[in-house]
């Protein structure tokens, strides 16, 4: 008796072990989507987890995370998906954009299910969805598709609500103040 009460415990405790990974949003107007994104990523590299992060804007990566990734090494790893994406695209190219972002979203979710990582950070896809460089619908799917102990975090302006009902963990950063309406222009450290 006391034998199996033991081993039930332990099944217990390795249930409360097992990974339950998060689908994660930071979203809003205010600055700091990114950078809590970037800190989830630091403090999963220093769990030892694998933290793949995926460009889904053209340029929105600066020289300072760029530099930090590169030092990280191999379990920390920035990329640019397809050719990356303007932000305000002329309408002419706009089918080149969509046909890149449905590219870049087969690659994330080829990353997703190839079981290398332990949290992916979908960066600025919010925006892409906003843009309709790529749909909703797209979108979740690929959060259903998620593996189980995946931790996936999403950013960028105007989430989507059908995004959010999806979601297990969702902050939305307000502005209070902001540098750039002093006109301090942006500084080392702190916006690249
Ligand atoms: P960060 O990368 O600094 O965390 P973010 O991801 O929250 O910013 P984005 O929407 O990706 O913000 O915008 C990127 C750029 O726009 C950053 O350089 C950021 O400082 C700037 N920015 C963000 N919010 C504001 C704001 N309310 N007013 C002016 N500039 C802003
Ligand atoms: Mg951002």
């Amino acid at each position: 008796m006391g034998k199996r009460y033991s081993e039930l415990f332990r099944g217990v405790v390795e249930a409360v072990k097992e990974r339950q990974g998060l689908i994660i949003i930071n979203t809003g107007n205010g600055k700091g989507k990114t950078t809590a994104a970037l800190g989830l990523g630091m403090r999963a590299w220093g769990q030892g987890f694998k933290v793949l992060v995926l460009q889904f804007i053209k340029g929105n990566w600066k020289y300072g995370e760029l530099q930090a990734a590169a030092r990280m090494g191999e379990d920390f790893v920035i990329r640019q998906l397809g050719e990356g994406f303007v932000r305000h695209a002329k309408d002419e190219a706009l089918a080149d954009h969509k046909d890149a972002a449905e590219d870049a979203l087969l690659d994330a979710r080829k990353e997703m299910m190839s079981g290398k990582w332990d949290m992916i950070i979908l960066d600025e896809i919010n925006y892409a969805i906003k843009f309709g460089l790529v749909s909703t619908e797209a979108v979740l799917a690929l959060l259903e598709a998620k593996p189980q102990s995946l931790h996936l975090v999403l950013t960028g302006r105007d989430a989507q609500q059908a995004i959010i009902d999806q979601a297990d963990l969702v902050t939305e950063m307000c502005v209070v103040k902001h540098p750039y309406k002093k006109g301090i222009p942006a500084q080392q450290g702190i916006e690249f």
